[in-house]
């Protein structure tokens, strides 16, 4: 099996957009549970309705209900070869049914992205998002044109979990369930830490090349 990535760090450290750099440039998928769940909220199932509530105050959904749906992207065969995880696990008890799920190889690289919470907080704020493909902007890098999407041309909107009250409420749910995973996984010799704050294109060569140090450690059996 190729590379079991999972990047974690706060919401707006810019996770999503290095894993998707980094599922690139590795040739694996990047899973978002945030995408798996918005998908799941906009349609009719039992799964996304449960979702839905959650993901709409900013609060955690619950861990049967997203483990249940990243188990089923991570057992296709596209995530055979390996994957970027984006937004999952965020708790103890999903960081535990992963390796479950993951069996015998578990994840092979935790990249957690450090970057200060008031940054968090700007960036999250003036985030602004395409509603229909996903791809990121903000108040000071917007689309091109009227607030559409330069990709599809969907609308660009604030996500209602980008508001201040849910930001808080969110922030508030990494440090509480979430940051203790940087030190479940450091026990393992799993984590690097990647210095967040920068122009994206720098943070992403300095999460690839400890990606890749990681990984070829791992291979020739050093570590
Ligand atoms: P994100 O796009 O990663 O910021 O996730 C958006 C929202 O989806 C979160 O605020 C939660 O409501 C929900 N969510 C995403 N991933 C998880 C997860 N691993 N566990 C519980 N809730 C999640």
């Amino acid at each position: 099996m190729g590379s079991r990535v999972v990047m974690l760090g706060r919401q707006g450290a810019g996770k999503g957009t290095q894993a998707v750099r980094i599922a690139d440039a590795l040739g694996v998928p990047h899973l978002s549970s945030g995408d798996m769940l918005r998908a799941a909220a906009n349609g009719t199932t039992e799964l996304g309705l449960v979702g839905k509530r959650y993901l709409e105050r900013g609060e955690l959904v619950p861990d049967e209900v997203v483990v249940a749906l990243v188990a089923q992207c991570l057992t296709t065969p596209e995530a055979s070869a390996g994957f970027v995880l984006d937004g999952f696990p965020r708790t103890r008890a999903q960081a535990e049914s992963l390796d479950r799920v993951l069996r015998p190889c578990g994840v092979e690289v935790v990249v957690a992205l450090s970057v200060p919470v008031e940054v968090v907080v700007a960036r999250l704020s003036g985030r602004r998002v395409c509603a229909s493909c996903a791809t990121n902007y903000s108040l000071s890098a917007p689309p091109r044109q009227d607030w559409r999407c330069d990709t599809c041309g969907g609308p660009v909107v604030q996500r209602s979990d980008d508001v201040e009250e849910a930001i808080a409420r969110r922030l508030a749910l990494y440090d509480a369930e979430t940051e203790p995973l940087i030190e479940f996984y450091r026990q393992r010799g799993v984590l690097v830490v990647v210095d967040g704050v920068g122009d994206e294109a720098v943070v992403f060569d300095r999460v690839l090349r400890l990606v890749e140090a990681a990984t070829a450690l791992r291979l020739s059996g050093r570590d």
